[in-house]
């Protein structure tokens, strides 16, 4: 936990947020300012800043989030609709949360690309 990340927060129940899944090791919840009509963050409960870093310190998180990501789109049946799955990592790509988490977008057609 690092005291001073919102996610490390969320995760920690201390700042609120719009839960849609949880596990042992992932949270999924609602983003705040939706780019789509779904627009669901899903992060691991261990900090890390970015998806280089995790993957420096433990990659089998990766394995966890997209058990957790796939196994929620399944349920909801997003996996018959289409979905996109986004990471951003430093300021080319416009992270703002430096704690890892992947973007899952879906509920209408999808232009461009990104979050
Ligand atoms: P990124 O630009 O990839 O770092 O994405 C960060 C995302 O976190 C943005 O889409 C924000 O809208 C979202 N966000 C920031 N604070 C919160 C929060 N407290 N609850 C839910 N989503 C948030
Ligand atoms: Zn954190």
């Amino acid at each position: 936990m690092a005291a001073d990340c919102i996610f490390c927060n969320i995760v920690a129940g201390k700042i609120p947020s719009q839960k849609i899944f949880e596990n042992d090791s992932v949270i999924g919840f609602k983003d705040l300012r939706p780019q789509a009509s779904l627009h669901h963050l899903f992060i691991h409960k261990k900090h890390s800043k970015d998806v280089a870093e995790l993957m420096k310190h433990d990659p089998s998180q990766v394995s966890d989030l997209f058990t957790a990501m796939t196994s929620y789109s399944e349920n909801e049946g997003l996996n018959v609709k289409g979905y996109r799955i986004v990471t951003n990592l430093g300021s080319l790509a416009g992270q703002t949360v430096f704690h890892t988490h992947f973007h899952l977008l879906s509920g209408e057609p999808l232009s461009g690309f990104g979050a």
